[in-house]
């Protein structure tokens, strides 16, 4: 059995429906523990899941009417997890006694019924609807999922059977060079280009960066001004949602097709260098944004969703998936400096577009040199 947890891209009417649902399963959680508390004290005796249940349908949810507002899975199921929950205390040691739930800490609910995957990254639920999920999810059929919240995100998860699609392999190894000029250059000579509306991008957020940093420097600040700072915040806002997006899609387009594509490998090697010292602008700009908007949390987070840590954990993902090799070469492994051709190594600034040997004058592409030194890497 693999597992899987993905985050949710839920819209206000979504998120409120959950909310309700998480809601529903921690009062009918809370009220279970009462219940056998009080049970308990008088009787001495502990009641069952199904017991608690029958209850609650008699005595709670006529009382509470938003109880019919949502699936009955998630009560249901809360009250499964406190039956456990006081079966973990008693055979345990050191489990401590069931504890009242709070909302915002760790909500979340079950649900089970006729769930459904649809084109990779939808997910059709009972009582919720169709949910988009940030991840392509497998094509499996599923029982049930968890879905909880965390630091105003929804995931969700599940179990499901797992076994790796064989793939026919055409080359057992591919290099792979993640690169600044180019997205990756691959040494069957495939290349992915940065995307370009990624970089224009980019140009409009320094302008409207510098828009914001404006009108946050006027002397004399009053209502419009900071009403046109707050309009120039949402819209810097919106755009960089539209990058993460952007850059998203490029980097799941990338690990999908280096770990698997039919007419290749099975093997795929990707070189993380370049990725420490890239992975050092997405990172500034995520943290010197956090410093200017320390209030705007969901503005850093939404580049936070792409950049290179997320690449890596999408490469180890697929290649689990698709049943493919992962290894990443050493960081200080000098894939650019050393000739393809000959084993020679010289340094290479940055700037130098061209790999020219000075021991056996053989030429290529610096990116694509870097790519085939990566394929030969585990040989060494
Ligand atoms: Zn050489």
């Amino acid at each position: 059995m693999q597992s899987i947890k993905t985050k949710l891209k839920v819209n206000n009417k979504q998120k409120t429906l959950l909310a309700k649902h998480a809601g529903v399963a921690r009062h009918a959680y809370n009220w279970g523990l009462a219940a056998c508390i009080a049970e308990y004290q008088s009787t001495k005796k502990r009641l069952s899941a199904i017991t608690l249940h029958k209850r609650l349908v008699r005595e709670v949810k006529s009382q509470n009417p938003w109880y019919y507002e949502v699936s009955k899975c998630a009560p249901q199921q809360a009250l499964r997890n406190l039956e456990r929950a006081f079966k973990n205390f008693f055979t345990i040691p050191k489990r401590g006694f069931p504890k009242f739930k709070k909302k915002g800490k760790k909500d979340s609910f079950y649900l089970e019924g006729s769930i459904k995957i649809l084109k990779g990254n939808y997910i059709k639920l009972p009582r919720i609807g169709i949910v988009k999920t940030y991840e392509i999810l497998p094509s499996v059929s599923i029982k049930n999922v968890t879905i909880s919240k965390r630091a105003n995100n929804w995931y969700i998860s599940f179990k499901y059977n797992y076994q790796p699609i064989p793939t026919a392999k055409e080359r057992d190894i591919i290099g792979v060079d993640v690169g600044i000029n180019a997205l990756a250059t691959c040494s069957d000579g495939t290349k992915f280009a940065n995307v370009k509306a990624y970089k224009q991008g980019k140009k409009r957020l320094t302008l409207d960066q510098r828009r914001v940093n404006k009108k946050e420097l006027g002397f004399l600040r009053n209502a419009t001004q900071t009403k046109n700072r707050a309009k120039a915040i949402k819209k810097l806002a919106k755009l960089h949602k539209k990058i993460s997006d952007i850059r998203a899609d490029a980097l799941h387009k990338l690990t999908t097709w280096a770990s698997f594509e039919p007419q290749h490998h099975s093997h795929r090697r990707f070189e993380c260098k370049w990725n420490a010292q890239k992975a050092v602008r997405p990172r500034d700009d995520v943290s010197s944004l956090a410093e200017r908007a320390p209030r705007h949390h969901k503005l850093a987070s939404a580049i936070a969703d792409c950049g290179f840590y997320e690449f890596k954990r999408q490469l180890i993902y697929n290649c689990e998936w698709y049943g493919s090799e992962l290894v990443i070469a050493d960081r200080f492994y000098p894939s650019s400096q050393i000739c393809s051709h000959c084993g020679h190594q010289q340094k290479m600034p940055l700037n130098v577009r061209t790999y020219d040997c000075s021991n056996c004058g053989f030429q290529s592409d610096r990116d694509f040199n870097a790519a085939v030194n990566l394929e030969n890497y585990v040989n060494k």
